[in-house]
Formats: structure tokens, sequence, C-alpha cells
């Protein structure tokens, strides 16, 4: 379906954006794969990408802290492969604390990785998106775009922040055949999942087990957690021909959790 095609997608050496990676692969798409990590362990899962579906994986590099890198990301990108027809960005990190000890610098973090950093790629890849009439943006939200939890002061404004950039720039090029979706997944069990357990459990004075039970599936009716396959193949279709008029759209994969 995605032959010919080239994805960018970022955060994606872990969790739900290398399950993305890999599923566009598999649908024949070229990817560009991005984020931190051990150099041999990346090298292993860019090779496995390349070997796993015949198509052509790249790493860059790019900290999504940094403007100008993420700038030459899509450029290079463009430059490999002649065009960045899909962008995901993924990237987000989390931290757990009450605001009047949230530290100052997380804050800052927590904004320019998970919502600033979108701002730069989708500037950096719209022009030849339009240029060619063709282009899928989908930003990784989270069930945290519409509703909060306590103690994720800067997550929670990051993502309620990332709704709205993806409305804006949808309506902006909604008649240049580039569509701007943002996806709300509830928890998924990633690495990202994983290390926020102990300092919520100490948040909230409660067990590692408590926390994944009595506050992380608490709020999803059906008491499972998402899986980076269901994500993936979610992003998938927002590519595909009967998505494409699936624009603007803040669409949940919570299992339940938001419609409480
Ligand atoms: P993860 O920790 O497995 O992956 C995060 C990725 O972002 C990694 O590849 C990491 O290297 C990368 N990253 C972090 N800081 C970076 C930086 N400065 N520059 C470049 N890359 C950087 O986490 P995940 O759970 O797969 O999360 C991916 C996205 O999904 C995040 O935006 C997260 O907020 C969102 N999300 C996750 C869940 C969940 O339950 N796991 C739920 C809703 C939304």
């Amino acid at each position: 379906m995605l032959t010919g095609k080239t994805a960018v997608i970022t955060g994606s050496t872990s969790g739900i954006g290398l399950g993305c990676a890999r599923a566009f692969a598999a649908e024949g798409a070229n990817v560009v794969i991005n984020g931190l990590g051990d150099a041999t362990e990346i090298e292993a899962t860019r090779a496995a990408v390349e070997k796993d579906f015949g198509v052509r994986c790249v790493y860059s590099a790019a900290n999504m802290l940094k403007p100008d890198e993420i700038t030459t990301m899509i450029e290079n990108a463009e430059h490999e492969f002649g065009s960045v027809d899909i962008l995901v960005n993924n990237a987000g990190i989390q931290h757990v604390a009450p605001i009047d000890e949230f530290p100052v610098s997380t804050w800052d973090a927590i904004i320019a990785i998970n919502l600033t950093a979108a701002f730069h790629s989708i500037r950096a890849a719209l022009p030849g998106m339009k240029k060619r009439g063709w282009g899928r943006i989908i930003n990784t939200a989270s069930a945290h775009a519409l509703v909060a939890s306590p103690y994720k002061a800067a997550y929670v404004a990051a993502k309620h922040g990332i709704a709205g950039l993806t409305k804006t720039v949808a309506l902006e090029v909604a008649e240049q055949g580039i569509t701007v979706n943002a996806i709300c997944p509830g928890y998924v069990w990633t690495p990202l999942v994983e290390a926020q357990i102990p300092d919520t459990a100490k948040a909230r004075g409660m067990t590692e087990e408590e926390v994944k039970q009595d506050v992380m599936l608490k709020g999803q009716p059906t008491k499972q957690f998402v899986t980076v396959d269901q994500v993936a193949g979610f992003t998938v279709f927002l590519c595909s021909d009967p998505a494409t008029s699936i624009t603007g759209s803040i669409l949940p994969i919570d299992g339940g959790w938001t419609a409480q």
C-alpha cells in the first residue's frame, strides 16, 4: 500500500514509534527511524527493519530538543529518498511530580520534545508535501490530550497543545491532499509506561502493582493495556485511501478511557 512512499517517525528506537516504523515498512514504505539509545542496539533495530521487510531504513540521531537537527532530519530524508510523504511526530517523554515540585528544566524539556518538536518537523516537511499534493501527518498525542491526570502538568499541557496544533495545520492544508491527525492512546505497555510506575507509586504512596491496576487500568474500561501493534495498525490506516477524509481529528485508542 505504501510502496514508493517515505515515512519519518520521530522517537522510533522503541515503543510505539518502532511499532509504527515496522508497520510502515511492512506496507512497503522506506522509513527514517529516530531516537535516543545505545548505538549498537539502534543499528540492530535499523538493520532488522531492512532485513524483515526489504525496504530501506535509515537512522537519524536528531535530538528533538534541537530545532536545527529536526530540520536537518527532514532535509536529509528528502535528499536520501526524494520525499517525506508521511511524518509521525511521536517522540515523547514523561515526568510525574506535583506541580509545586515540578523541575523547571523538565517542564521545558517536555514542552520542547512533546510539542515544539512537532512544530519544527511539520514546518520542514510541509513544503514538499504541498508540492506533491499528498501527505499524511500523524501526531502521537495521548488520552491526556483530552483529559488530565494529577502530577503530569507538563505532559498534559503538551498533549493538549499538540491537539491544537493538529487541528490548526489540518485546516491550513485541507485542500492540498494532506491530512493531519492526532492519535490518543490510553496506557500502552511500552518502556515509557514501565518507567513511570516507580515515580507514580512514590507520588501516590502505592505499590507498583497497585499503580498498574488501580491507577493505569482503573480508567481504562477494557482493563487491558493498549498494544503497540494496535496503535501502529491504526496509524497505517490513517495513511490509506479510506482515511482520506479523516483530518483535524483527535482520535482516541484508549479502551474507552475518554468515553467516561
Ligand atoms: P518510549 O519511551 O518507548 O519511546 C519514546 C521515544 O522517544 C524513544 O525512541 C526515545 O528515544 C525518543 N526520544 C525521547 N527523547 C528524545 C529526544 N530528545 N530526541 C529524540 N528522540 C527522543 O515511549 P512510548 O510509550 O512508545 O511513547 C511514544 C509516544 O507515545 C510519546 O509521545 C508518548 O507520549 C505517547 N504515548 C504513550 C502512551 C503509553 O502508554 N505508552 C500513551 C499515550 C501516548
